[in-house]
């Protein structure tokens, strides 16, 4: 082998390939390509959190910080996380603020797992940096299916899947790609296997302020839970700022302080500026996220009607986030193939449901990000484009 043994066979995230597919195709044949691919916010960042970013700069707050946040967004994330997620035993001690939620994925992945014979359960079909983060860390990841209506883990499945050697368990609700929130009966049930059995859990959360549903559940409220469990969130998604590189964990205080010193010897700190950025969004800007999260509501509804209305394709109802995931197996045709027949043929850009596991095969993932009128068209050249089939 040219390289580590867990970078060797790292993949690309899909989005991003179709994405680099879709601008190709558009130079090379001048035409526009509606993409229903991204998986990132349109709108611009809310004012007052650009104000207090360029503020900070023109401040001169341009130096080092403290490796795990400066200490008032650590403040601000932990009050958010005791008063919006519940998590009552969430202290500044307890955050770890880092330049994403994917890096607080990695890092706490990479303190947890101890070798190959660790193995950390995610979901399929489930995000693609958990497999990555696993495979880096040295770990031996376990796909598990979700339930028939996408609403996270198929029960019964984790239940077998768990053994003495389970050393976490990645809950992401809303998950991407299916937009599914787990029920609180589930959530209970997984914290009740996580005591019993000692593991941890790592609860991606960062579509939770996208939730559809009256209420959001985080697993890291539920009793016993204080001592194994990782939230991670972020300002990506629902403050549209993913090209900030903003997000956080909130962790036991012993693992939060070896997560440190991940950062302390990688990224050595997250940007100060952009710290109060954040600082900003939580103070600031909840109003701008529920507006938003209403808009994304009226699109899901546009497209998952859209969907249904086209033969041999399916799509529930998700209750976050802002994917829909389309039932295309009826069509009989494997979906990397169709994706790559929208695109090229009809000009819509997807992702194959198998970019996030094998269970994915048979399902489309359409992003709901865009503006009203691009997401009619996309759904019109999809739904011309499968009568051609
Ligand atoms: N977790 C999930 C489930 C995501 O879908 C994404 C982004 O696509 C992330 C984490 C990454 O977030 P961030 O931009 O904060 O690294």
């Amino acid at each position: 082998a040219s390289f580590a043994a867990g970078v060797e066979t790292l993949q690309n995230e899909g989005a991003y390939a179709v994405m680099a597919a879709a601008k190709a195709l558009e130079q090379r044949t001048g035409k526009d390509v509606i993409h229903l691919e991204i998986g990132q916010p349109g709108f611009d960042t809310p004012q007052p959190i650009v104000e207090a970013g360029v503020q900070a700069l023109q401040s001169g707050q341009t130096r080092y910080s403290n490796p795990a946040g400066i200490s008032s967004l650590r403040h601000e994330i932990a009050r958010f996380a005791r008063d919006q997620r519940g998590i009552s035993w969430c202290e500044e001690a307890n955050v770890v603020v880092g330049p994403g939620a994917k890096p607080a994925l990695f890092f706490a992945c990479l303190a947890l797992v101890r070798g190959s014979h660790d193995r950390v359960i995610i979901p399929d079909p489930g995000f693609p940096t958990y497999n990555a983060m696993v495979q880096v860390a040295g770990g031996t990841a376990v796909p598990v299916k979700l339930r028939t209506d996408q609403r996270g883990y198929n029960m019964k499945a984790l239940r077998e899947a768990v053994d003495e050697d389970t050393r976490v368990v990645v809950v992401n609700s809303p998950g991407n790609p299916t937009g599914g929130v787990m029920p609180e009966d589930d959530l209970a049930e997984l914290a009740a296997l996580a005591r019993e059995k000692d593991f941890w859990v790592i609860s991606d959360e960062i579509y939770a302020q996208l939730c559809y549903e009256d209420r959001y559940v985080s697993i890291g409220s539920m009793e016993g839970m204080a001592d194994r469990t990782v939230v991670v969130d972020g300002f990506s998604k629902s403050y549209c700022m993913t090209g900030w590189r903003l997000g956080w964990g909130i962790m036991p205080k012993r693992l939060a302080e070896r997560v440190e010193l991940l950062l302390v010897h990688s990224v050595g700190c997250t940007a100060t500026f952009v710290q109060q950025g954040g600082v900003a969004a939580l103070q600031k800007a909840s109003q701008q996220v529920d507006e938003v999260r209403e808009i994304y509501r009226a699109r899901r509804d546009l497209v998952v009607k859209g969907l249904n209305a086209m033969a041999g394709v399916r799509c529930e109802v998700p209750q976050g986030a802002f994917y829909a995931w389309a039932d295309v197996s009826a069509l009989g045709i494997p979906v990397r193939e169709l994706a790559k027949r929208l695109l090229e043929e009809g000009y819509v850009a997807v992702l194959p449901g198998t970019d996030f596991g094998e269970q994915g095969e048979g399902f489309l993932r359409l992003s709901y990000v865009s503006e009203e009128a691009a997401l009619k068209e996309g759904l019109r050249r999809m739904g011309s484009m499968l009568k051609r089939l």
